[in-house]
């Protein structure tokens, strides 16, 4: 990630220079409400991240030790977010204490430090400038921030000590054969589902050379409807193709929990029985998929015995089979509550009713978790979460997330850069996960929450 950190003592000037270096460039400034405050930050031209971490840990009124314990907590979060450091330091008042503590520290952590000496456009900053490379950080970069002197060199300083830009993770190009597994408990009608989508008339179908006989794996090419192209690889089809039935559909679910279908798969089918609804089983299943991170779709299997049912006997308060189709998937989600909220098709393996349309859901999943979020509404929409529910004070501290950004996608993974991530519980967390997913659309992906707090 190309992140920068500028860091400093009070008064040195790190928001003058933040201003002069997303000024000339173009740059989108993330107006960041609420918790993170502390931080301004700015998405620069040359596909960096400019942050200013003068507002960590800052209040209007501040002892030296106060301000010495801010500094370090800028310091902390610094050290962890950015790729490199813009230390910024007073040449009017000269090399403090202060300034040689933290000096001691980056030395320490090894990352790339550029040191600035700002207000260079004074004279005894002039004079002061030679006591600076006592702090071993290289040569200082003399800059007047106010006046723009020196920014544009820092600037070349501070490119040329990144690394390399790489393009977010998911090309539109990009040629993706998405692999699936239909999973569930016996009996809910994975085989069957399976067969009737090999059949599928916008299917042509292949086995993929060199699968073992107990992890079988099936290439579907599928055109859809408006002439899109999908690719699929279905993972341990054991079971599936008649002529490898192994017997009872037992095996197909004990195939899959050896083969590791589930780990290999992007997207898991989680086939429920729509007579039974949801069962222990089913949620230990669920629970495995979410343990590896995979995308989600939720496939309600028998729906026409389910409708068939309704209509000899409809259920009071349902008037039609949509009412009732909703107040089903309503109780799924209740029962799946731990899980993220995830698409729910409602098909017949033995009609054939919608079972394409899983196809399809998959895909949208699978283009969905490979999104990048961007940097400035990723954090606003953390900060609009964390306003309108504070995380509960433990001690004297409240949790306070700095920053965050989307570092990996399969699973969605966001880092957030906090002051102390102990104090992030599990319902929180969900309440995060859940606030990002409705900001954001992500049905069907799961969220990491990889928190990164004092070092
Ligand atoms: P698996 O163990 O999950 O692979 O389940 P199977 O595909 O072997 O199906 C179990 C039983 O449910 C079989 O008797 C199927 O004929 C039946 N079945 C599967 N899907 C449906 C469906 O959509 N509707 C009805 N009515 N029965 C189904």
């Amino acid at each position: 990630e190309r992140t920068v950190a500028i860091v400093g003592r009070p008064n040195v000037g790190k928001s003058r220079l933040f201003n002069r270096l997303v000024g000339k460039r173009m740059a989108i400034v993330h107006d960041m409400p609420g918790v993170t405050r502390d931080l301004a930050s700015a998405e620069v031209e040359d596909n960096y991240n400019l942050l200013d971490t003068g507002g960590i840990g800052m209040k209007p009124e501040m002892t030296p030790q106060m301000i010495h314990d801010a500094t370090e907590e800028q310091v902390d979060f610094a050290v962890q977010a950015a790729s490199v450091i813009v230390f910024v330091t007073d040449g009017i008042e000269g090399l403090t204490v202060i300034d040689e503590e933290l000096a001691k520290q980056f030395r320490r952590y090894g990352k790339p430090v550029v040191l600035v000496v700002n207000k260079i456009d004074k004279q005894s900053a002039v004079r002061n400038l030679d006591d600076f490379f006592k702090l071993g950080l290289g040569d200082p970069q003399a800059i007047s921030a106010e006046h723009g002197d020196g920014v544009d060199v820092l600037h070349e300083v501070i490119v040329s000590q990144m690394p390399p830009y790489k393009p977010p993770f998911y090309s539109k190009k990009e040629e993706r054969r998405i692999r699936i597994c239909l999973c569930g408990r016996p009996n809910v009608g994975k085989s069957s589902l399976g067969n009737r989508l090999l059949k599928a008339p916008r299917l042509i179908v292949s086995e993929v050379a060199g699968t073992t006989r107990d992890a079988i794996e099936t290439d579907l090419d599928y055109t859809d409807s408006d002439g899109t192209e999908l690719k699929f690889r279905l993972m341990d089809t054991a079971g599936v193709k008649p002529r490898r039935k192994l017997g009872s559909s037992l095996d197909y679910f004990s195939g899959l929990r050896t083969s590791g279908a589930i780990e290999r798969t992007d997207i898991a089918f989680l086939v429920l029985d729509a007579m039974t609804g949801v069962t222990k089983h089913d949620k230990t299943l669920a629970g495995e998929v979410l343990k590896f991170g995979k995308g989600l779709v939720i496939v309600v299997n028998k729906w026409d015995l389910a409708l068939e049912q309704f209509r000899e006997q409809p259920v009071r308060g349902y008037e039609t089979e949509k009412e009732f189709r909703e107040a089903f998937a309503e109780a799924v989600d209740k029962e799946l509550f731990f899980l993220p909220k995830s698409p729910i098709l409602f098909v017949s393996a033995v009609s054939g009713f919608k079972v394409e349309s899983i196809l399809k859901a998959a895909r949208t999943v699978d283009v969905t978790s490979g999104l990048q979020l961007p940097t400035g509404a990723l954090n606003k929409t953390l900060s609009k979460l964390m306003d309108k529910q504070a995380p509960r004070i433990v001690g004297k501290k409240r949790f306070k997330v700095y920053y965050s950004v989307h570092v990996s996608s399969r699973p969605i993974t966001i880092r957030m850069f906090c002051n102390r991530e102990e104090q992030l519980d599990d319902r929180y967390r969900r309440y995060l996960e859940t606030g990002l997913r409705e900001a954001f659309q992500l049905e069907g992906c799961p969220i990491r929450l990889d928190l990164v707090g004092k070092p």
